[in-house]
C-alpha cells in the first residue's frame, strides 16, 4: 500500500492527511493549533471514524508537533522508513515565477522558497519551518512541495503584468500570480472527468468561493487568468478582504482617515469584505441576518454575487467558447442561493440553472444547469489534499 502524506504549515498549526494512494483515501488526518500558545491542542480522526477528539496537549513549537505526529503514524518502523510513506507533500502558498509545477525539495528548492519570503511574508516561513522539521522527522521520504500559485504560472504576459512601469516587476517581482491554484487545478479536472473530455481541451470557468474567494479563466486545461493578483487581495469580495478597489482608495485612507500602511492593509485584509460591509464575515450567518429583512446582509450578499457575474463575463469574453462553470468551496459548493444570484439573468448567453438541480445537495459532483443551457453547470466539491498527494505521488514515481 503507498502511501502519501500531505503537511500544511502555518504559522500556529500544523494540518495533516495520511492518504492510502491505492484507494484514494484518508487513512489519518489531525490538526494541531495554536501551536506555543496555553490553548495548544491536537485533533486527531481515523479512518472510518465520522469524529475527532479535541485533545488539549502543550504543543510548545512546530518540532513537537512534527514529533507527536510522527509517533501517531509511526506505529511501526516499516511505515517511516518509506516502504509504504513513498512522499510528503507540502503546500506552500507562493512559488513566485520560480515554480510552475510540484517540486522535489532539496537545498536549493529550500533556498528558492526561502528568497520568496517578501512576496508571502506571513506564509512562506511557516511553510518552510513544516518542511524543514519534516525533513528531519521523516529523513529517508522524499519531500514535494505544491504551490499555491503553480497552476497559474500559464498566464499570458498580458494577463499577469500590470500596467505600471516595467522597472517594478523587473526589480519586485510585483505581478499576478494567483493563489487557489491547487483547488482550480482539481476541480477544473474533476469536471474534465465528468464531461469525459481530454483536460487538453476544457474551457471552463471555475469560482473557488470560500472565506477567500477566487475566480479563474481557463483554457484548454491551463490557467489563462484569475482575480487574485500579487496577493490574495485582489479580485472578488471575500469573507474579510475588499477584493478589487480604485488604488487610489488607499491614499485617500492614508491621507484623509489618517491611517499608517499596516492600519490600512489590516482594514483591507481583515475588516472588510462580507464581515465590512455587514459585520460578519460566515456567509451562513450573513445569509440568517437576511432573513431577517437586514439591510446591509442583503447587501453583502449583492455585491458578492454582483462581483462574481462581472468575472463570469469578462472571462466569458475572454475564452470565447465556454463548456462549464464550476462553483467549489466552502460557499460555493453550499449556497444555492449564491449560485443562482450569479448566474440570474445570463440566459442569452448560454447560462441558465435548473432551480431544483441547484437546490438538491449530495456528496461528489453534480450538475446544475437547465435542459437548454448550452454552458454546463457543476458543483464540484474541492480536494486540495488530495491534489496535493497525487501531485506529490507523480513528482515522486517521475524520479
Ligand atoms: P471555506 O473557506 O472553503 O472553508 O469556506 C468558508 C465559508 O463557507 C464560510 O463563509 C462559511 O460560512 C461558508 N459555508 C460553509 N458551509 C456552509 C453551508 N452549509 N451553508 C452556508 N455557508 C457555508
Amino acid at each position: 500500500m503507498k502511501q502519501i502524506l500531505v503537511l500544511n504549515s502555518g504559522s500556529s498549526s500544523i494540518k495533516y492527511e495520511l492518504f492510502d494512494m491505492n484507494r484514494m483515501h484518508v487513512l489519518e488526518s489531525g490538526l494541531l493549533e495554536c501551536i506555543g500558545e496555553p490553548e495548544s491542542c491536537y485533533q486527531r480522526k481515523s479512518a472510518g471514524r465520522t469524529h475527532s477528539d479535541r485533545i488539549p496537549v502543550a504543543i510548545p513549537n512546530h518540532e513537537y508537533g512534527m514529533q507527536l505526529i510522527r509517533e501517531s503514524l509511526g506505529q511501526n518502523e516499516s511505515f517511516c522508513n518509506g516502504d509504504f510513506l513513498v512522499g510528503i507533500g507540502h503546500r506552500v502558498v507562493h512559488g513566485g515565477e520560480l515554480f510552475s509545477g510540484p517540486t522535489r525539495i532539496d537545498e536549493d528548492v529550500i533556498e528558492s522558497i526561502r528568497r520568496l519570503i517578501p512576496l508571502a511574508p506571513l506564509h512562506n516561513p511557516a511553510n518552510l519551518l513544516g518542511i524543514e522539521i519534516s525533513r528531519l522527522a521523516f529523513p529517508n521520504v522524499q519531500q514535494v512541495a505544491v504551490f499555491d500559485t503553480a497552476f497559474h504560472q500559464t498566464l499570458p504576459r498580458h494577463a499577469y503584468h500590470y500596467a505600471i512601469p516595467r522597472e517594478y516587476y523587473q526589480r519586485y517581482q510585483i505581478r499576478r500570480y494567483g493563489f487557489h491554484g491547487t483547488s482550480h487545478h482539481y476541480v477544473t479536472r474533476q469536471v474534465a472527468d465528468a464531461l469525459n473530455m481530454p483536460l487538453s481541451e476544457l474551457n471552463i470557468i471555475v469560482f473557488h468561493l470560500g472565506n477567500g474567494a477566487s475566480a479563474a479563466a481557463i483554457r484548454a486545461g491551463k490557467s489563462i487568468d484569475t482575480s487574485m493578483g500579487l496577493t490574495p487581495l485582489e479580485g472578488l469580495v471575500m469573507g474579510t478582504r475588499s477584493g478589487d478597489l480604485d488604488p487610489a482608495v488607499v491614499f485617500y485612507l492614508g491621507s484623509e482617515a489618517g491611517l499608517s500602511l499596516d492600519q490600512i492593509d489590516t482594514l483591507l485584509n481583515k475588516q472588510s469584505g462580507l464581515k465590512g460591509i455587514c459585520g460578519v464575515n460566515d456567509m451562513r450567518e450573513v445569509l440568517r441576518r437576511t432573513q431577517t429583512g437586514d439591510d446591509l446582509a442583503c447587501l453583502a450578499i449583492d455585491l458578492f454575487c454582483y462581483r462574481i457575474k462581472k468575472y463570469l463575463g469578462g472571462y466569458y469574453a475572454v475564452l470565447g467558447r465556454l463548456d462549464a462553470i464550476a462553483f467549489t468551496a466552502g460557499i460555493g459548493e453550499n449556497v444555492p442561493q449564491i449560485r443562482q444570484q450569479s448566474c440570474q439573468g445570463l440566459a442569452h448567453i448560454g447560462i441558465e440553472l435548473d432551480a431544483q438541480r441547484n437546490e438538491s445537495s449530495g456528496p461528489g459532483i453534480r450538475e446544475i444547469q437547465s435542459s437548454t443551457s448550452a454552458v454546463k453547470v457543476f458543483v464540484v466539491p474541492t480536494n486540495e489534499e488530495l491534489e496535493i498527494a497525487q501531485q506529490t505521488l507523480q513528482t515522486v514515481a517521475a524520479d
